[in-house]
């Protein structure tokens, strides 16, 4: 028999870490740290492994909740072979260091002992490890026993989702998160369409339906008509971004809309960890899949950079794409948003998903006028008004509820275990599957449940 065993600490985007055992094979498929949790609370629950030795471990990409504690499965692991994408391992090491000085920074500030998790050198040590896999191109697993096969995600740069085809003829599909549609620069998912038994499927977008009539042209369009609105009279704009994807993804965008002359020709403020991994999407220009091959960023549009240490001053007329897309605390699009949230004549725009309890989530839906707090709880730290005017738009890397559905519904597995998504989206497309692939099993396994998949 095989099974999945739900690692994450809580049944929500967290953590997210997987086990898939079968008699004396065990696969980890992710090994993710949660996003808003401090500490060991932001660990998945690696104890439930015990005596469960992972032969090998799946990274699907280099999102945090999904690679953040590779170092420490690997350091209780250190025999398991680890298995991602060659674009996944050279973004992975870069936002894990960068993980290092974050976790650093809380340690001195806010007194977490047991941060950080692994320091500059321990990190090195298990990149090493790292087996670099291509595409559709099937390997053994360490113990032999198992088939694997990576397909690309069109999430993020080297985003796949991960097949395995056991010794018991069982084909598990697991699709790390997804998205089937072209980006602005990351072609849409590759993904397997037939001969899967067990999809184990994300769900981010599980509970919100597109608005009818998107596309993502129509919302480019708008984003610009509300940039140039904004910025003509002289206000500013905050876009809060993810430094992996989203960063890549807007700022092509807003390249475009400058050369076409949609938004005033303004400085584009865009640094930090975003322009790292910015510097790495150009280098991997030409080698990973793309809408515009060879296309390298850092010609196509011109920024201004900044040091982390030196905050950009918030003028008129300048845009400023930054990081965090949660608007975490301790980070530049916190700091900013206290600057902008007074101000009548700017506008903070979101282009992505921020979890429920985010302040970015905060500020979203506070009402004009209405006391923000931009801290870890909605009750914690200054209160500002929302005087500044906020809008929000669908770029999302995650595939829409619809395509999901459609998805699973082609794919016709026997069974589907749904993943990632907060409790209402769980809830939701675990009826809205039921209809839709009437002969499927439907799971949502709770943290630390296991659950047979034969
Ligand atoms: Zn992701
Ligand atoms: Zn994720």
């Amino acid at each position: 028999m095989t099974t999945f065993t739900n690692l994450t600490g809580a049944a929500e985007i967290g953590a997210n870490c997987y086990l898939i055992s079968s008699g004396s094979t065990h696969l980890v498929l992710d090994a993710g740290m949660h996003p808003k949790k401090i500490g060991n609370e932001a660990k998945p629950q690696l104890e439930l492994l015990d005596t469960r030795i992972p032969q090998s471990i799946f990274i699907t990409h280099a999102h945090l909740d999904h690679i953040g504690v590779l170092p420490v499965l690997q350091d209780l692991f250190p025999g398991a072979e680890v298995n991602m994408t060659d674009a996944t391992a050279e973004i992975g090491g870069a936002m894990l260091h960068n993980s290092v000085n974050v976790m650093s920074a809380q340690r001195m500030f806010d007194g977490v002992a047991e941060y950080p998790f692994f320091t500059h050198g321990e990190l090195e040590r298990a990149e090493k490890q790292w087996q670099r896999r291509a595409y559709e191109q099937s390997f053994l697993t360490a113990n032999g026993e198992v088939l694997a096969t990576l397909y690309d995600a069109g999430h993020i740069l080297g985003s796949c989702g991960v097949l395995l085809e056991m010794r018991d003829g069982l084909r598990i599909f697991y699709t790390g998160d997804v998205q089937f549609d072209d980006q602005s620069l990351i072609p849409g998912a590759s993904f397997p369409e037939e001969g899967v038994d067990v999809l184990i499927m994300e769900c981010t977008h599980g509970a919100t339906p597109r608005i009818k009539g998107y596309t993502r042209q129509r919302e480019l369009a708008r984003l610009g008509h509300c940039i140039r609105e904004v910025l003509t009279p002289g206000g500013a704009v905050l876009i809060p971004v993810f430094a992996l994807g989203k960063s890549q993804e807007i700022l092509y965008e807003l390249g475009r809309l400058r050369e076409k002359g949609k938004i005033p020709s303004m400085p584009i403020f865009f640094g930090g960890l975003g322009a790292k991994v910015t510097q790495l999407y150009d280098r991997l220009s030409e080698s990973t899949p793309r809408l515009h091959p060879g296309l390298r960023l850092f010609n196509e549009v011109e920024i201004c950079g900044f040091s982390n240490r030196e905050l950009p001053s918030v003028s008129p007329g300048n845009i400023y794409l930054i990081s965090s897309g949660m608007m975490s605390p301790h980070t530049l699009s916190n700091t900013l948003a206290a600057q902008f949230l007074p101000q009548p004549h700017h506008a903070i725009m979101f282009v992505g998903y921020s979890d429920p309890d985010s302040p970015a989530a905060r500020v979203k839906s506070a009402k004009q006028g209405e006391q923000v707090r931009l801290g870890h709880q909605p009750n914690v730290g200054q209160a500002y008004p929302r005087n500044c005017r906020v809008e929000c738009f669908d770029f999302s890397g995650h595939a829409s509820r619809d395509a999901l559905i459609s998805y699973a519904r082609r794919l016709n597995p026997r069974h589907i275990v749904l993943v990632h998504g907060d409790f209402e989206a769980r809830e939701q497309m675990s009826s809205l599957l039921c209809e839709a692939v009437p002969n499927a099993r439907i799971s949502t396994p709770m943290p630390a449940e296991e659950l047979p998949l034969n």
